[in-house]
């Protein structure tokens, strides 16, 4: 019959077994032979045609009654028997004879006819193991209390019929084989399910090991309650096939099963046990089929040696994990429980194979469907632990990430920010570098304010600001304002016009966090002053620098940034502040290289470089230029007689009155010591006497006062001379001059010698 044949008369059976029982109920029931079996011990000689001497088989002695048709005692190595029975009256219309197994071989005989054979007899009455499938013995007409006998060969352990021999109707059969298999097909069913489902978690899980040993084990139970029930044969008759697939997944089922506990027991787990155990079932498996199929042995011989592995491999299970029971959580508890349920189960349906006890349909797929059932609620429920704990840990490191990328992303953009200030801040210092060589290369301070004014507005952009300058007055008057545009900027009256030093925020130096509270707290402008050192008195606020903390806060961008803006500038002003106060010195400095210290006149230095270039001026305009060179007379005697510093005081005196007798374009200056010289552009000789005349006048009648005490007067001697009058060289116009001062000494001194005297 092909396959979907089969399959359709499946699907007849199982619908009929869907709608009830009612057809099978309207046949005669199934009637079990139990009784009335005997046996005998050896083949029956053959006649010369091949069939029994039923002659022989009528001797009485030779037969011994028997409660079940299996495992006669007394076998002592014998591989042939025979039994035989009277078969019952009945009102089947279409008898047959179901047997469940018979081991190994058999031919049935009725009234001297051969009415069923299977295996193949050889002339010795042997032959070999060609599955266990179910028998169908159809029984003609009239077997009614007839005997029918059966040779059976068995080279196995067991030798005769096993399980179930009724007697029933030809059409009741098949529902009847559904009936006593349908457990076993329901739970098979349901195993492969839960094998399909495991082998999915597990492909889903990277192959995680718990549910592939829960997919092994149910697919192994599987095909194992499906090849050994009655109605595999009926899907697809090969018995042979069906044996090796039962015999495979029996051996199997070890394997996934202490894998499975491997993996529950966890800790709990005897160390390296299971995993000895279930290796040792592997290989098992593999070679016992490896060599049944090789026809090294027949497959029926590797059953019993696997019983007894199993049965040990259960027994030593039971003794590990006995002792560790209350180490065990309660789930582990009720595997090993399931596990030991099932284990049991198994052992008796051993032990009813093996006809230790009767036959009896023991109930391994249910205490497999048990089993199965506490693994699949288990590992469903760790699944759906592991899942809520999975779930919580990505919503977790979701959260983790979220809060990480947002940090990240501030950090980046504080980062940008930094970098932006840093480059501000670097573009900043570079142009103050600049304005800072441009100021050192200013020779005043007046140059220097005019550059600052001119640069402020560019180093302090985009910072707002204005800068302003004391003024001789005390006052401040502004240099430059910027970044207001044309809205100026709603200045009090007291910065606008900063008629006095305002009270600003007075930042000096200080740290970070000094300037950013700064920052924080002002409002408005902040004043920082530029203080510039002048020789001889300390620092002064020469210069103010007011700038918009809103502008400082906006471009200062980070957090901070505005506090080191406001140090930087900060450093600016101090740095200016030096620069400024080095101009100053130094413009100090050049003054006093031209002036005398004592009377404030200029010196000598200065004297020389005017005079050459009053002679070149004379010269070119064609002016007179007239020169005075002018001594006191007897200044030492003074000196001794009243003190060099009343000599000071007197030289001093007499420089005043120098200074207020030559104004406008005359100059004065000290020539060394007592001696004065006095340059006077656009005066002829008769002028410059008349004037040295008025001088030495002057100077006659003026007392020299010095600590309150009159210590009477001067007298002057003064030598004149003048171009073009005196002389045609202009160069010549000191030495004449010197020539005539020495005529005044020497003409009794208080006397004024011009050349040409006139
Ligand atoms: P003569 O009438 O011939 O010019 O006599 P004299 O004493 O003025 O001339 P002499 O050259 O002998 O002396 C000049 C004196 O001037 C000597 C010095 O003590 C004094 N003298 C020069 N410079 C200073 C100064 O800066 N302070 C004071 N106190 N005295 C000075
Ligand atoms: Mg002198
Ligand atoms: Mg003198």
């Amino acid at each position: 019959m092909s396959i979907p044949a089969h399959f359709l008369k499946i699907l007849i059976i199982l619908f009929g077994a869907l709608c009830g029982l009612a057809p099978a109920a309207l046949l005669a029931a199934p009637q079990p032979l139990t009784a009335g079996w005997e046996y005998r011990w050896g083949d029956l000689p053959l006649t010369v045609e091949g069939t029994p001497d039923w002659a022989l088989a009528q001797q009485p002695e030779q037969w011994h009654a028997i409660d079940f048709p299996s495992n006669p005692s007394g076998r002592n190595g014998q591989d042939q028997v025979w039994y035989r029975v009277t078969l019952p009256a009945g009102d089947w219309q279409d008898p047959v004879l179901y047997i469940l197994s018979i081991d190994l071989i058999v031919q049935v005989w009725l009234d001297g006819e051969n009415i069923y054979q299977y295996g193949t007899f050889d002339k010795d009455g042997r032959g070999k193991f060609e599955g266990w499938p179910w028998h169908k013995i159809t029984l003609p007409e009239g077997y009614e209390n007839k005997t029918l006998y059966f040779r059976v060969f068995s080279d196995y352990t067991d030798i005769g019929l096993w399980g179930e021999v009724s007697l029933m109707d030809h059409s009741e059969l098949i529902l009847h084989i559904l009936n006593s298999s349908l457990e076993a097909l329901l739970v098979a069913g349901f195993s492969l399910l839960v094998a399909l489902l495991a082998l999915i978690l597990s492909l889903l899980q990277g192959g995680r090991k718990t549910f592939t040993s829960i997919a092994l084990f149910s697919l192994a139970s599987s095909v194992m309650l499906l090849s050994e029930s009655s109605a595999s044969q009926l899907l697809v008759p090969d018995a042979l096939m069906w044996d090796y697939l039962a015999a495979g997944s029996y051996f199997l089922l070890p394997v996934g099963l202490w894998l499975m506990l491997d993996q529950w027991l966890g800790s709990a787990r005897p160390p390296r046990a299971i995993s000895v155990i279930w290796k040792l079932h592997l290989v098992y498996a593999l070679g016992a089929l490896s060599l049944a199929l090789t026809g090294v042995i027949g497959l029926s011989f590797t059953f019993p040696p696997f019983d007894a592995l199993f049965l040990l491999s259960l027994f030593s299970m039971a003794l590990i994990t006995a002792p560790r029971m209350h180490l065990m959580t309660t789930e582990q508890q009720v595997l090993v429980l399931a596990c030991g349920v099932f284990g049991a189960l198994l052992v008796a349906d051993m032990a009813v194979a093996h006809g230790f006890m009767p036959w009896v349909q023991v109930p391994v797929g249910l205490g497999l469907l048990v089993f199965i059932l506490a693994v699949v609620i288990i590992s469903l429920r760790h699944y759906g632990m592991t899942q809520r704990a999975l779930q919580e840990l990505t919503v977790t490191l979701e959260h983790q990430v979220a809060e990480r990328t947002e940090k990240t992303e501030k950090l980046l953009q504080r980062e940008q920010t930094r970098a932006e200030v840093l480059a501000f801040e670097n573009q900043k210092s570079r142009f103050f570098a600049e304005v800072v060589s441009e100021l050192q290369a200013c020779v005043s301070l007046d140059q220097a304010f005019q550059r600052l004014a001119e640069d402020m507005p560019s180093l302090c952009s985009p910072i707002k600001g204005m800068i302003y300058r004391r003024t001789a007055f005390g006052g401040y008057e502004r240099l430059a304002l910027w970044g207001y545009g044309d809205s100026l900027p709603d200045l009090p009256p007291a910065i606008e016009t900063l008629s006095h030093m305002p009270p600003p925020v007075h930042l000096l130096a200080g740290s970070i966090e000094e300037a950013e509270a700064a920052c924080k707290n002002s409002r408005g402008l902040v004043c920082f002053s530029i203080n510039v050192e002048f020789m001889g008195h300390g620092p002064a606020p020469e210069c103010l620098l007011l700038v918009d903390v809103d502008s400082i806060n906006s471009s200062g961008k980070t957090e901070g940034g505005a506090a080191r803006l406001m140090a930087s500038i900060n450093l600016v002003v101090e740095r200016i502040g030096v620069t400024l106060s080095g101009i100053s010195l130094k413009e100090d400095l050049r003054r006093f290289s031209y002036e005398d210290a004592l009377t404030g006149l200029k010196n000598r230095r200065y004297f020389d470089q005017l005079f050459e270039h009053e002679a070149t001026v004379a010269l070119r305009k064609e002016l007179p230029l007239s020169l005075l060179l002018v001594d006191i007379d007897h200044f030492k005697q003074f000196n001794d007689t009243h003190g060099h510093e009343a000599g000071d005081a007197a030289l001093k005196a007499f420089a005043a009155i120098l200074e207020s007798r030559f104004r406008g374009s005359d100059v004065v200056c000290r020539y060394g010591g007592e001696e004065f010289v006095v340059i006077l552009p656009a005066s002829d000789i008769a002028g410059a006497r008349e004037r040295a005349e008025q001088l030495r006048e002057a100077v006659r009648k003026e007392t020299v006062i010095f600590e309150g005490k009159d210590l009477g007067s001067l007298t002057i001697s003064i030598g004149a001379a003048s171009w073009p009058g005196s002389t045609n060289n202009p160069e010549k116009l000191l030495k004449l001059a010197d020539e005539m001062l020495y005529k005044a000494k020497a003409g009794g001194r208080n006397k004024v010698e011009a050349f040409p005297d006139i």
